[in-house]
C-alpha cells in the first residue's frame, strides 16, 4: 500500500531525497504532500506551492524514481479536520511517515499507521540553514540536488530571499 510523507519542502533538500528513497524501501510508492502550499515569498516560506512542485518532480525523475505522487496541501484551520482534508486531496494511503508530533498524533487518531524516522545530516541537509545560507552568502548548492539549484537560480530564489530580508521585521527564517 501507498505512503504518505509531508513538508514543507523549503527548499526541498539532499535529506528529503534520501527520506523518500529510504520510504520506498518500504512502499509500492509514495504520495508527497506539499505542506502550507498557500504559502510563498516569505523568509519561512519562500518558494511557491508550484516552484516547490518542479523541485521535486525533476529531481526524482532524474533518479530514475517514477512511483511517486505529489499532492500540494493548503493549511486549513482546524487540526482535528487537516486529517480529512488530506484524504480528501490524496490517493489512499495507509502509512504516515513523519517528524512531526502534532502529524504523527494526529493520522494517529484516525487510525493510519505514523512512523517517524531518522533526520540525517541535519548540519547541512536543513531547509532553515539552506535559507540561512542563501539568504547571507554561505554555500547553500552542496545541501540540494543539482536540480533545485537550477530551478533556485532560475526564479531568482537568491534575490528574492535577500529582498524578502528587507521588509520582514525579524529574519522569520524558522
Ligand atoms: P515542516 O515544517 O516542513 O518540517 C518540520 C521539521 O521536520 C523541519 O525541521 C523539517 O526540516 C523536518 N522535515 C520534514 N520533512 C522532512 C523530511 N522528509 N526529511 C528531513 N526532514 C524533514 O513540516 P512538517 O511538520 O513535516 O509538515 C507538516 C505540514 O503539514 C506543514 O506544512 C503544516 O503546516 C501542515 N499541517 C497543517 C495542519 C493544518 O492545516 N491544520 C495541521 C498539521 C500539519 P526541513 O526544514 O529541513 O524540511
Amino acid at each position: 500500500m501507498r505512503s504518505f510523507i509531508v513538508g514543507r519542502f523549503q527548499p526541498f533538500h539532499k535529506g528529503h531525497l534520501e527520506i523518500i528513497k529510504e520510504v520506498l524501501r518500504d512502499s509500492p510508492s509514495v504520495i508527497i504532500g506539499i505542506g502550507s502550499a498557500q504559502y510563498s515569498h516569505t523568509l519561512k516560506d519562500p518558494f511557491t506551492a508550484g516552484e516547490r512542485y518542479l523541485m521535486i518532480s525533476s529531481t526524482l525523475e532524474n533518479e530514475g524514481i517514477r512511483n511517486f505522487y505529489i499532492v500540494p496541501i493548503e493549511d486549513v484551520n482546524s487540526n482535528p479536520l487537516w486529517v480529512a482534508h488530506v484524504e480528501s486531496l490524496t490517493p489512499k494511503f495507509r502509512t504516515v511517515y513523519t517528524n512531526n508530533p502534532l502529524v504523527g498524533r494526529l493520522f494517529y487518531e484516525k487510525g493510519y499507521d505514523a512512523r517517524s524516522f531518522k533526520l540525517i545530516n541535519r548540519k547541512f541537509w536543513s531547509g532553515t540553514k539552506i535559507r540561512e545560507k542563501i539568504l547571507n552568502g554561505g554555500e547553500w548548492e552542496p545541501a540540494v540536488p543539482q536540480t533545485v539549484a537550477d530551478i533556485i537560480k532560475e526564479v531568482d530564489g537568491v534575490n528574492r530571499l535577500i529582498d524578502l530580508s528587507k521588509t520582514d521585521e525579524d529574519d522569520g527564517l524558522d
